[in-house]
């Protein structure tokens, strides 16, 4: 036979999308082609494949061989084609019963000495070839993880003529699962967060709810210590998102996590860090925090391409990130905390220091924020130093955030039962039918409006807030004392972007 066929797949955003390599042997001239792929990553394949088969003993094909990947308008890259293009090879030279691809999937990479290496993105292909109900045979390394797969049946060896042994076999030995060390981050109680229950009641508040969260403040009052611990208030990950986030990790090769994250990116960090990309379309920071807490400290040091380039994923929970001409996504559903001084020095309205900072140069520093932003952003807070009797006050009770978890995670399931989603997401008819206003609320609440001249947007994300403020006291409708003190989380002052009283 001079002809083979064989399964494997290509990575795609979170997806593993079939491809099949197709072998044609025919006499003539000997030569080996790789087509459906760039120049460069097909040169570098054939001497993978030529290397590996020919260290392993095996009997390199003087024919006329053209490879083909189908089909050809998948975005193809990685080294995961070396093992099934070899395996074909095999296969079409008689060296493999053709049974030996029956059912089966291949994703390695081979080294020259014909060692089978991990591919990028076995995860996803383990749980595609799982569905399909395929065994899938990969490199040794990493396989127990991917065996732990409920229902995948995973082949692994450590090289090519180890591989090709077990094939021949009638019933090649599965690898056995592992149990997967998963990461547990500890997060800070929020009673180290000391003298301040506005601040604990807004994290509060912002964990239940789900809401984006400004703080204002001047250096040193604890803004990062507040953005990690409102991290630790969140309710562990549901089984959907849990998963997009191992599929996420694998691709950056981290073990999976029950809990959601805390990511802190720099204002330094390039686009690509950020927001995905690169050569590998790689996701970014945006979506390592996907289900958890990203905290933009100093939010005005963050050039205004990459706060532009937050807009879409704050809307959609989702990211395209593009590469040659393919397009990959990657979710990037994330609570946004971020953080800025409140004017260049940092001391505005602080009884410690004195600010020298011009009227006009602190409108100029705010305008760095776009409006945009600013309109996604339910919650803003402001925070200054608490007096110092209050931080030698005697120490509250070391586990805090326990009994606010157990609030966060009543509140967020009474969300999901009511409206399918948390509240920040609410918006419309959906937030206006959720917050069930009694007639006589709602002309009070237009009044108030009129009268504090809040734009539309302003006056949803009060609402948004008020109808958390409702399911933490587990009340049906919102009510005005909710509306209150949803009004008291004053937005950003006068002057800055976006914000219309
Ligand atoms: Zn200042």
């Amino acid at each position: 036979m001079h002809l083979a066929f064989v399964r494997t797949r290509s990575q795609s955003g979170l997806s593993a999308l079939p491809v099949t390599v197709e072998i044609h042997m025919s006499s003539g001239l000997p030569a080996f082609q790789v087509v459906g792929m760039s120049d460069a990553a097909s040169r570098e394949i054939r001497s993978r494949v030529r290397s590996a088969i020919v260290s392993s003993h095996l009997k390199w094909p003087d024919y006329n061989i053209a490879v083909n990947l189908a089909p050809t308008d998948h975005p193809k890259q990685g080294a995961g084609f070396d093992l099934p293009i070899a395996i074909g090879l095999l296969l079409a030279s008689g060296q493999l019963p053709s049974e030996a691809a029956k059912d089966r999937e291949f994703l390695g990479e081979l080294g020259l000495d014909g060692a089978i290496r991990p591919a990028r993105g076995a995860l996803a292909a383990t749980l595609a070839t799982t569905t399909d109900q395929r065994d899938l045979c990969v490199a040794r390394e990493g396989a127990p993880q991917l065996a732990a797969v409920t229902g995948s049946r995973i082949i692994a060896a450590t090289d090519l003529l180890t591989l090709c042994a077990a094939l021949k076999e009638p019933e090649p030995a599965l690898t056995r699962a592992a149990h997967i060390p998963m990461t547990q981050p500890s997060y800070p109680d929020l009673s180290q967060i000391r003298g301040q229950s506005s601040l604990s009641r807004a994290l509060e508040l912002a964990a239940a709810g789900g809401h984006h969260l400004l703080m204002t403040g001047p250096p040193g009052v604890g803004k990062t210590l507040s953005a990690s611990v409102l991290a630790g208030l969140l309710p562990p990950l549901d089984p959907a998102t849990q998963e997009e986030l191992w599929l996420l990790r694998d691709l950056a090769g981290l073990p999976p996590t029950h809990h959601p994250e805390f990511r802190a990116p720099h204002h330094s960090s390039s686009i690509a860090a950020l927001i995905g990309g690169t050569a590998r379309a790689t996701p970014g920071e945006i979506s390592m925090a996907h289900g958890g807490v990203l905290f933009l400290d100093e939010l005005t040091e963050f050039p205004r391409a990459v706060l532009n380039q937050l807009r879409q994923p704050l809307e959609s929970g989702e990211i395209c990130v593009s590469r040659a001409e393919h397009q990959h996504r990657y979710p990037a559903r994330f609570q946004l905390v971020a953080a800025m001084n409140p004017c260049p020095c940092g001391f505005a309205g602080s009884d410690d220091q004195h600010c020298h900072c011009t009227p006009d140069r602190i409108w100029r520093y705010r305008q760095g924020v776009s409006g945009p932003l600013l309109d996604r952003i339910d919650l803003h807070i402001t925070l200054s130093k608490p007096a110092s009797s209050q931080l030698l006050s005697h120490r509250q009770e070391q586990d805090a955030s326990n009994p606010v978890r157990e609030r966060v995670a009543r509140a967020r399931f009474t969300q999901q039962a009511r409206q399918g989603c948390p509240n920040r997401d609410l918006a419309g008819d959906g937030l206006l039918d959720a917050c069930a206003l009694s007639s006589a609320t709602r002309t009070w609440f237009s009044e108030v409006l009129e009268k504090m001249k809040l734009s539309v947007r302003s006056a949803h994300r009060r609402l948004r807030v008020a109808r958390t403020i409702a399911d933490m006291n587990e009340s049906e409708g919102v009510t005005r004392e909710h509306i209150y003190a949803a009004l008291s989380y004053r937005e950003m002052p006068d002057g800055a972007a976006g914000t219309r009283y």
